[in-house]
Order: structure tokens, then sequence, then C-alpha cells
């Protein structure tokens, strides 16, 4: 991508992940510059926001002038006040992210949800640039989900609108989510979701290396590989996952109706080998809207859209214009 200009007003966005935290510099046409970026070997409320600052100083350093910082987190925020309400990842509740920032830089602070972040950067500048209604869904560790309706960023009446992850869709025999409840897509539908495949079809498998030594720590990368390869543990526990992700975005077809769902997050690496295993399936189990009339693509920022989206957050002066 080209430089920010050192003469224009940019805005920072920071994406915080599980593992790291990293801060980039954008101009007004989403351009962007300066990235800094640190592991978090230390998941306290404390820390994180030392390393968050610490990102922001360096990009900032390297700006003529900014007039605003969005943060994307994980978890409930309560974008009044930039409170984390909840955040499963950290172990956090009700922690003032906002106000810890705002007491170490004098600029505007915005906190938003990550995926509504990246939602709103794809939207922006991405995969659904120009698409009315649109909806960004990242297969991750978890599933994050964003929803542009008619234009406009939904966020519901605490800013939870999108979690597509925990919709059930297996409510009586699925696995167990991170949030106690059984069969939520994202347990069934994201890269962890892909290894609980593989681990619950292995008994099937004997003789399979497909999980080796250490069978829990198998990144969904590795089983889609394998998968790719033509081997049949692989094959099983990719088919199993893809019934269930095809599940999920029938219902939000159902229930959305958009024109475009964009996949991201790590997962959506598989590309064409798990769209053109998908989209089929999804139109099977799409009965009230045409077949095919939502485009399922691959999104296009990549590991970006979260920060990118916070930056856009932070030129518009928050993810909504009006709060409750
Ligand atoms: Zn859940």
């Amino acid at each position: 991508m080209a430089s920010a200009s050192k003469s224009g007003v940019s805005t920072i966005g920071v994406d915080l992940g599980g593992s790291h935290v990293t801060a980039i510099l954008a101009d007004e046409d989403g351009t962007t510059s300066h990235r800094s970026s640190y592991d978090i070997t230390d998941l306290s409320f404390g820390a994180v926001v030392k390393l968050m600052s610490s990102a922001i100083h360096d990009v900032s350093a390297k700006a003529a002038s900014v007039s605003a910082v969005g943060i994307g987190s994980p978890g409930n925020i309560d974008l009044r006040n930039g409170m984390v309400r909840y955040s499963p990842n950290f172990h956090w509740v009700n922690v003032p992210l906002g106000d810890e920032l705002r007491s170490v830089f004098d600029m505007p602070i915005f906190i938003g949800n990550d995926a509504r972040c990246a939602t709103l950067g794809e939207h922006t500048y991405g995969s659904g640039r120009g698409v009315k209604n649109f909806v960004l869904l990242t297969l991750g560790t978890g599933v994050g989900g964003g929803i542009v309706a008619e234009g406009t960023l939904l966020l519901g009446n605490s800013a939870a609108a999108g979690e597509f992850g925990h919709h059930q869709i297996r409510a009586t025999d699925g696995f167990i989510c991170g949030c106690g409840k059984i069969g939520c897509f994202e347990a069934h539908a994201s890269g962890t979701g892909l290894l609980r495949h593989a681990l619950a079809c292995a008994p099937s498998f004997p003789r399979s290396t497909l999980l080796g030594d250490k069978p829990y720590e198998v990144g969904s990368k590795t089983i889609r590989k394998a998968a790719e390869a033509g081997d049949s543990h692989a094959l099983a526990a990719w088919t199993r996952f893809i019934d269930d992700l095809a599940l999920g975005l029938a219902n939000i077809i159902a229930f959305m109706n958009p024109d475009v769902i964009a996949l991201g997050g790590g997962v959506s690496s598989a590309g064409d080998f798990m769209l053109n295993a998908v989209r089929p399936k999804v139109d099977e189990l799409t009965t009230m809207a045409p077949k095919g009339a939502a485009k399922i693509v691959i999104a296009s920022l990549g590991n970006d859209a979260g920060a990118i989206g916070a930056a856009v957050m932070a030129r518009r002066g928050g993810m909504a214009t009006s709060l409750p």
C-alpha cells in the first residue's frame, strides 16, 4: 500500500488480538503506513493497556498530525465510554479501557468490538465497498461478525448485533462452546471447530497420523492442507466443518438477505477450496431467497481489516453518531 501522507491528518487504528496488539497509521483514503506490533504475554488489563499505549506512541511519532485513535477489542463494548463489559479472551469484566487510554493520550479515543471494526474496514475499503447489505464473518479461533444493513453498520441495542458465532446450529448434540452453550456456530465453524471435528471423528480412523502426539495443538491449517491433499481423516473433518459452516451461512442469509457475505479470519486462507465446497451446500439450505443471490466471497483486507476499520471508526467519531 502507499504511504500515508506526512502532511495530512491521520487516524490510528489498533487491533487487539488474542496474542498481539497492532497499531497502524491510516489516511483519509484508507492508505496505511507505519505499523507497530507487540506480542501479548500477560493478559492482565494493566499489561495490555501498556502495550497498546506503546504501539500508539510508536505510530503517532511518525505522523504529522493524528486526530483520533480507534481500538478494536474483543468482547462487548459500551460505545459511550469505551468500557469493555465482557471479554472472554482476556477474562475481563467491566474494564475501563477508554478511560485508561484517555488518561495517557490527549486526543479522542474510540473503542469498538474487533469484528465490527473489521466489518467497517471491509465495507469502507475492502470486499464490501459499495455493497448495500453486507455481512463479514471472521473465521479464526472463534467466529466474529458484523452486519451492514442498507449501508449502515448495525449495532443493536448494546452493540452486540453480528454475534453470529453464538447462534446455535446443533443445540442438542453439538460441541460445547466457550460461552457455555451447546452447538454454537463458533464451536463448529471456526479454526478450533475444525480441530473439534477432527478429534470427534478420530475413532473412525485408527491408523490416522493427522493429529500426531499432541492432538489438541494441531492447527486448522494443517487439517485443511491434509484435506486438500486427500487425507481421509482430514477430509471427513473438513466435510463436517463445511456442512456446519453452510448451515450457519444459510441461517444468516435467511435473517439478513445480504448482497455479499465475506469470509475473513485465518481459516479464510483456504480460499477457493472452501468457497467451492460451501457454496452449493448453502444453496441447498437456502429456501426463501433466490439461491446464489447472496455472493459468498473471501474478505480482501486480510489481517489488517480490524486495524483499518478501527482507524475508520476514529475518523468518523465512533461507530455510531447517535447512541442510546
Ligand atoms: Zn457460544
